[in-house]
Parts: structure tokens; sequence; C-alpha cells
């Protein structure tokens, strides 16, 4: 989402095995960025066999034996994030759940309209997007 020339990048501090070995980093909420970060800073790749939920504070039922393929979804959740068709005002958990749903009754709602909705934890950070300053030019001492 671009905004005067700058983008409005919407994270959350991750808190997967916080109490332990915190990674002190910020994660977009999206189940792909989720599951890609969890691949690349905890060397969690999910599979079919059972494993536990490591997120800070789950109180989840089924945190010490989900499918690790369902971890990245269930993560989601805790985060808070979620897709909303502005058009009909309804909340999807994912993006591919909003597209299901509205090829089902494509008549309730004629133009689908996402849009992301944050979870309470939401930190909005502003990012520059214009090139590195271009470097001083050089004057020689006069
Ligand atoms: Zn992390
Ligand atoms: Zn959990
Ligand atoms: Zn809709």
């Amino acid at each position: 989402m671009r905004n005067g020339g700058r983008l409005l990048l919407h994270v959350y501090e991750c808190q997967w095995d916080k109490s332990h070995s915190p990674c002190g980093m910020h994660i977009e909420g999206d189940q792909a960025s989720v599951t890609d970060h969890l691949a690349r800073f905890h060397g969690f790749t999910g599979g079919e066999g059972e494993t536990a939920c490591l997120w800070d504070g789950c109180t989840s039922k089924k945190r010490s034996a989900m499918k690790g393929t369902s971890v990245a979804r269930h993560l989601v959740t805790h985060i808070g994030y979620k897709i909303k068709c502005m058009a009909c005002n309804v909340d999807y958990a994912r993006e591919d759940a909003c597209r299901r749903s509205h090829a089902n009754a494509r008549s309730d709602c004629q133009r689908m309209q996402l849009a992301p909705v944050h979870g309470t934890g939401v930190i909005t950070l502003r990012v520059q997007t214009c090139e590195p300053p271009a470097k001083k030019r050089h004057f020689a001492d006069a």
C-alpha cells in the first residue's frame, strides 16, 4: 500500500519460543510470511508429523499435538490477522477462504474488495521507498 511515496508495513512481534530463544523479530501477519519466517529463523518447516505450538502464551487445547502443516495457519489466529471483504463486510481467516466463499455465492457480493484486518498487536512501520540517498558530491577543499 503506497502512501505518499512511503510504504506502510504492518508487522507483529514474533513470539515463537519467546521465553527460550526469542528471535526478536517482527513479521507480517499473513500465513505465507509466517511460514517463511518459521522456516528461515526457527528452522521449523512443518511436515505431517505432530508438533507443539511454541507461541508465547498459547492456550489452545491443540497446542501440543498439532499437525506441522497447520501451525502457520494457527499462528495467524494468534496474530489476529484476517482478510475482510469490504463490499459484504465479512471477515475471513485467509484470502483463499474469502475467494472460495465468493466463488460459491457470487450473487451475494458482486465486487469482492479485499482488505487486510490487523490484529491488536499490530505495529505500523513507515518505510521509505525511495532509493538510498545519492552519494554526496565531493567538493575538494578550497
Ligand atoms: Zn521468530
Ligand atoms: Zn498456539
Ligand atoms: Zn464480498
